[in-house]
Formats: structure tokens, C-alpha cells, sequence
């Protein structure tokens, strides 16, 4: 999953990213509000987490300019305690949730993982699952029919992109936009390699199982339990 954190306090900023890194998201910065607003709606993230006050444009108008372009992503503000008004106006022009500074970092996790879950099939039930793979994410544990599997930050990062998507075919570029941050080369083919061994780890170590991370030829890669069409 893929976020983009648009806030002037540059310390701030970077302690978050490399926070929200370890826990296995793909992390871009903007510490200026046009520049934040331009990357939010050419790109594809999957949430938005804007301080109040930027520089250029601030945290409101850039959520408004993006719901009004019908950019849906989720959007968490950074508020300062001292503007108690800022959480009914962020809310009202189109933000999901928000938090007041100085916040918690487990809070702020959690809140990510919620509004993650918020309008996916998973909605209800916060373990990713299909077929006998599972994400719980949470904890971060994947297992296959019981049975833990080891992933590094990316291999994980790709399971859980693929379980949020279960059984749509995703493009390479989809796979790279939602991955990987925005210091990827789309055309380094990283993502095959990424593939490669993933597939290991979740099919090829378990030869009794279905095998679930299909190629389609000229079109992407899909995690499905379904019989391929022909
Ligand atoms: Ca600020």
C-alpha cells in the first residue's frame, strides 16, 4: 500500500515516513501543499495523510480540489490542538479521519489499517484471506494453511496489494504504482522479479495447495482461486 504524507514540518515528515516504512508501506513526502496536490491526484496512492497548514495550498483546499476530481483516496489530517474548528472543516470538506498533533504513532497506524479496510471486501473482517493464504495485518503474519511465512518488507507488501484485490487482474504498473515509492523505475522490472519470489513463498513451497498467483500473458498478474479461463 502506498501513501503520501504532505506536511511542512520537514523532521516530522521524514520521522514519519521512515516509521511508516517499517511498518511495510510504500512512503512518499511533499513538504508543500501545491506540490502535495499535484502528486495526490497524477498519482495512485491508496491514503493521504495532510498537515493543516502548508505552504502554497493548504490541507483543506487540496482535499477539496481532489474530491471535486473525484480522487476518492482516503485522507487522515494532521490537526494542531489549538484549532478545534480544523477537525469539523476537514471533515466536512471531504477528510476521513484526523488526528491531533502531537499524536500517537500507534494510533496513527491503526487508523491507517481502518481506513484501509473501509470500502474493500474486507471491510468487515480485518484478516485478508483467500483460499488457505492469509494476511492478517495487524500483526503482519501470513500464513498458508497454517503454516507461517517468512516475506521481506516488499514481498509482504506485494501479498497484502494482491489479497486486497483478490481475483482482478492487476497490471505491472498498478503493482509498481501501489508498492513501490515514487524512486521506482516502472521499466526496471522489479516487479517481475518481485513476483518471481513471491510465488516461491506462497505456491511453489506449498505443491499440495492451489497454486494462486497467476500470470496473464500481456495483461498482469492476478491472485485467484479460480480456474484459469481459457
Ligand atoms: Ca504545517
Amino acid at each position: 500500500m502506498r501513501l503520501l504524507i504532505i506536511e511542512d514540518e520537514e523532521k516530522l515528515a521524514l520521522s514519519l515516513k521512515k516509521a511508516l516504512e517499517a511498518e511495510r508501506y510504500a512512503v512518499d513526502v511533499s513538504f508543500d501543499g501545491e506540490e502535495g496536490y499535484e502528486k495526490a491526484s497524477v498519482e495512485s496512492y491508496d491514503l493521504l495523510i495532510l498537515d493543516v497548514g502548508l505552504p502554497n495550498m493548504d490541507g483543506f483546499e487540496i482535499t477539496a480540489k481532489l474530491r471535486q476530481e473525484k480522487v476518492a483516496t482516503p485522507i487522515i489530517f494532521l490537526t494542531a490542538r489549538d484549532m478545534p474548528r480544523d477537525k469539523v472543516i476537514g471533515l466536512d470538506t471531504g477528510g476521513d479521519d484526523y488526528l491531533v498533533k502531537p499524536f500517537d504513532f500507534e494510533e496513527l497506524v491503526a487508523r491507517i489499517r481502518a481506513l484501509l479496510r473501509r470500502g474493500t471486501t474486507s471491510a468487515a473482517q480485518p484478516i485478508l484471506q483467500l483460499d488457505t493464504l492469509s494476511l492478517n495485518p495487524a500483526t503482519q503474519k501470513v500464513t498458508r494453511a497454517g503454516k507461517t511465512i517468512s516475506l521481506t518488507p516488499k514481498e509482504y507488501s506485494l501479498v497484502e496489494f494482491f489479497l486486497r484485490h483478490p481475483r482482478q487482474v492487476l497490471s505491472k504498473t498498478q503493482l509498481i504504482e501501489h508498492v513501490w515509492n515514487d524512486q521506482a523505475d516502472p521499466f526496471s522490472g522489479v516487479a517481475d522479479v518481485y513476483i518471481g519470489y513471491v510465488r516461491a513463498k506462497i505456491d511453489k513451497a506449498f505443491p499440495g495447495q492451489k497454486q494462486l498467483l497467476k500470470t496473464l500473458k500481456g495483461r498482469g498478474y492476478s491472485l485467484s482461486d479460480e480456474e484459469e479461463k481459457r
